[in-house]
């Protein structure tokens, strides 16, 4: 997929990935590896303004480190990332500061990412004053009380510790923090996973409002496909590393192609019984990334598979359609 096939006729891509790897040594030490585990293979998509791109798949398929190299928070082994049309594969870390101001990331457990001996006041107006964005320390204050307010917090909290906050308060932080620089792009990774139900709710409504306010482009990762459902426009569905489907939203939920992607949705609990479909059970667990199946990486747990094909040739993800937005890696979906 290249970029302009990939936005024919449709706005520009604000982060574009080609062919992006990340390989992982495993053994051998830091300077001879001798095994590498694939983390991310071969992947390319791409995030429009304004747009959420979802990113689901089981634990441990590929989805944090995807989101952390399209950041640069973690350096590609193979392929490139443009971002508003800029290569910034091989920019070094201090050409790539101004574009960080850009590039933003609301964590799972902000707990984890908030320094437990600063006031609020200084962990979000840290970010203001990294991109030199506040004029002086009244301005600083200001904009972080702004902030809060605006992230559904009182501008008083700010003298408080990340100790004194609930779960959803400091996602709330989190992301108080992370719109502070005023970005473009925001690798949401699993921003709702740890929260009560309730939370996440509001949480979730909260990120959308922003999006729309700022034109925010959201990559979305999360297990859960019904938040992801919710708030993406597209979705690309990762197992072992490799996206095997990407669609948008409404036509993967609606008609998935790909045998794991129904396998995910399936067992997606389901209040509404007209909506409810068939349980399809996977067998096995998800395979060591380490010696990763050949051919297709999904056919030992693969209802569908063929024996001959499936097992030694790796299907490319194509569109299902020519001109369709629904692509899919499977000798045999569903259609
Ligand atoms: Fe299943 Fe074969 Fe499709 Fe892989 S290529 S998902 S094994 S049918």
């Amino acid at each position: 997929m290249s970029e302009p096939q990939a936005v024919a006729g449709k706005q520009r891509p604000l982060i574009f990935a080609e062919r992006l790897s990340k390989l992982f040594p495993v053994d051998g030490g830091l300077f001879s590896p001798t095994r590498f585990v694939r983390a991310v293979d071969n992947v390319s998509l791409f995030v429009r303004h304004g747009e959420t791109l979802g990113l689901v798949g089981e634990s441990g398929c590929g989805k944090t480190t995807l989101g952390r190299t399209l950041l640069r928070l973690i350096e590609p082994s193979y392929g490139r990332i443009s971002f508003d049309g800029q290569d910034i594969t091989q920019l070094r870390q201090r050409d790539l500061r101004p574009l960080r101001q850009r590039m933003q990331i609301i964590f799972q457990d902000p707990f984890s990412s908030l320094n437990p001996r600063m006031p609020i006041l200084d962990i979000v107006g840290e970010a203001l004053d990294v991109h030199k964005l506040a004029k002086n320390a009244k301005d600083r204050e200001e904009q972080v009380s702004e902030l809060l307010e605006r992230v559904g917090l009182r501008a008083d909290m700010r003298h408080r510790y990340p100790h004194e906050f609930s779960g959803g308060q400091r996602q709330r932080i989190g992301i108080a923090r992370a719109i502070a620089v005023k970005p473009d792009f925001i690798v949401c990774d699993e921003p709702v996973s740890a929260l009560d139900v309730s939370v996440q709710a509001q949480i979730v409504n909260l990120l959308l409002d922003l999006q729309e306010e700022r034109n925010l482009s959201f990559l979305f990762v999360s297990h859960d496909l019904n938040v992801v459902e919710f708030v993406s426009h597209r979705v690309a569905v990762m197992y072992l590393g490799r996206i095997v489907e990407l669609a948008p939203a409404e036509a993967l939920y609606q008609s998935p192609q790909h045998p794991y992607t129904s396998a995910l949705l399936s067992a997606v609990p389901q209040p509404d019984p007209n909506k409810r479909r068939l349980r399809l059970l996977l067998e096995g667990d998800l395979p060591s990334p380490l010696a990763p199946p050949t051919g297709c990486a999904f056919h030992p747990r693969c209802p569908r598979a063929e024996p001959g094909k499936c097992d030694t040739e790796q299907p490319p993800l194509i569109e299902l359609d020519p001109g369709s937005a629904h692509r899919v890696a499977c000798h045999f979906p569903n259609q």
